[in-house]
């Protein structure tokens, strides 16, 4: 067995947040070893959508120019359809920015292999392809000491040891529950096929459909190719039982109540395409106290991708991490006392730009998906409040972009359009149906409370 310890941080997966991780720690002058178990172009139906929260991220780590060269799309905002009404918004100007808020859209595997190239590119990191087997741990405390892994080709396992782990081994990871007590938990499962030329209503903006069936998200990911997501509970799935069984309930739930210029492209992928699905999972972050480790990215903690925020989360999560442990503030990682101390700090820190990001990602799902009558009310309040224009949405629209807003303007927000909701339903109702809509009015304000209640809860625990 090869014994060598001579790195200042292993990270365990090179996805989003590793590669970032490996970049930021080795830009810093750390030895970083970045372990992943498979080079090859990753080919996935996840994190094609980056907000500007996450391309500001990007240039904070000098990583911009991962976004071109990759047929990559600008995001200016979203245009919604919900029942027969339509909504956009979009990232407004901000004082004090160079710049306009954009996000931008990508193949997944191709974005991920700049990330990685990135990474290698750097003097002090060493990239290798190796499957990790093991977090290793010292004999008589918990204290994470390295990595044991194993190279396919290789007839010897591999130890490699450094005084940080980083753990960014993404949504199932293998060695998270030796760690935090949380599990992952998913309700849905986002279905996705790639449209080819199919042209979306408003160039360089995500589409979503809701209220008219499964909540169905679209984006361009390149010149000629078109994402689209839809999300099916658990419950529905187990009732339709096959693949075949889902093309067909897409062709009868989903293509007649998508843009009409995108139905033919839609018929097209369900005949031919690749239909490929993955769950839609929310895991609450935990605050790290295992020495010489830290959990990052989707092993770490995870939000309904109806609002594409994954990514922007990890990398903001990684900008944050190497300015936590800064070689000014921390010269030597082998100082277990103060590392700790700093990640207690970096847990609660992140929550900045991850408690909005994660809050609002669940809200909006269940306020959207269920068929409910107050929620309805709401969501139609939603809609118009969007349609109100820019003083309504431009900072919600900030919040959905991971751009710096307080996480309690995301709560005025949400009880400003659960009132508005209101207002518009006993406006409608009129006064020979007020007493019916008083009591609506009510359910509207329980339902917004529920809703909220439990993201919240998740952001206030360890
Ligand atoms: C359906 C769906 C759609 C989504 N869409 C978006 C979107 O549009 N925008 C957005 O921002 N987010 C989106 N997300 C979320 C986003 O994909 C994730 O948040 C993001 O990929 C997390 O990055 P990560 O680095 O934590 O994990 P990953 O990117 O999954 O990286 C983990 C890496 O670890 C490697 N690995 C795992 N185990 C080992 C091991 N034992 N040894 C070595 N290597 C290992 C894996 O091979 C992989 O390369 C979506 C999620 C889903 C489910």
């Amino acid at each position: 067995m090869e014994k060598r310890t001579n790195y200042d941080v292993i990270v365990i997966g090179a996805g989003i947040a590793g590669s970032a991780a490996a970049v930021a720690f080795s830009r810093q002058g750390r030895q970083v070893l970045l372990v992943e178990r498979n080079l090859k172009e990753p080919d996935r139906i996840v994190g094609e959508l980056l907000q500007p929260g996450g391309v500001d991220a990007l240039s904070e780590l000098g990583l911009v120019d991962c976004l071109e060269g990759i047929d990559a799309t600008p995001i200016n905002g979203y245009h919604l359809y919900w029942k027969d009404e339509e909504a956009s918004f979009w990232f407004c100007e901000r004082e004090g920015r160079k710049r306009k808020p954009q996000g931008s859209s990508f193949h997944h595997g191709k974005f991920v292999t700049k990330l990685r190239q990135a990474a290698s590119a750097q003097s002090n990191t060493t990239v290798i392809e190796s499957t990790v087997m093991e977090i290793l741990r010292d004999g008589t405390s918990s204290h994470v000491t390295g990595i044991l892994c194993s190279s396919s080709g290789q007839m010897d396992e591999q130890q490699f040891f450094a005084p940080l782990t980083i753990l960014a081994d993404g949504s199932t990871s293998n060695f998270r529950s030796q760690f935090t007590p949380h599990r992952p938990k998913s309700q849905s499962r986002f279905w996705g096929l790639e449209l080819v030329d199919a042209k979306l209503p408003i160039p360089q903006y995500a589409h979503a459909v809701l209220g008219r069936g499964p909540p169905i998200l679209m984006y361009p990911i390149s010149s000629h190719q078109t994402r689209i997501l839809i999300d099916i509970p658990d419950t529905v799935y187990d009732k339709l039982g096959n693949l075949a069984a889902v093309r067909e309930y897409l062709q009868d739930h989903v293509a007649p109540i998508v843009p009409e210029s995108v139905q033919p492209q839609l018929l097209a992928a369900l005949r031919d395409g690749r239909l490929r699905s993955m769950p839609n999972a929310w895991l609450p972050s935990t605050k790290n106290t295992t020495p010489g480790l830290v959990i990052l990215g989707d092993a770490s903690n995870m939000r309904h991708p109806v609002t594409g925020s994954g990514m922007t989360v990890a990398l903001k999560d990684a900008v944050l991490l190497a300015k936590t442990l800064n070689p000014d503030h921390v010269p030597d990682l082998e100082d277990t006392a103060k590392v700790l101390k700093k990640l207690g700090g970096f847990h609660w820190s992140r929550k900045e730009h991850s408690a909005s990001l994660n809050m609002l990602a669940q809200a909006l799902y269940f306020l959207f998906v269920p068929e409910d009558k107050g929620l309805q009310i709401m969501q139609r309040g939603f809609i118009q409040y969007v349609q109100d224009g820019e003083k309504n949405f431009a900072e919600p629209a900030w919040i959905m972009g991971g751009l710096p807003v307080s996480p309690f303007r995301l709560f005025y927000h949400f009880f400003a359009i659960a009132l508005y909701s209101i207002h518009l339903h006993l406006r409608r109702e009129g006064f020979m149906g007020l007493g019916h809509a008083l009591f609506q009015s009510a359910s509207v304000l329980v339902s917004a409370i529920c809703i909220i209640w439990g993201p919240l809860v998740n952001e206030l625990r360890r």
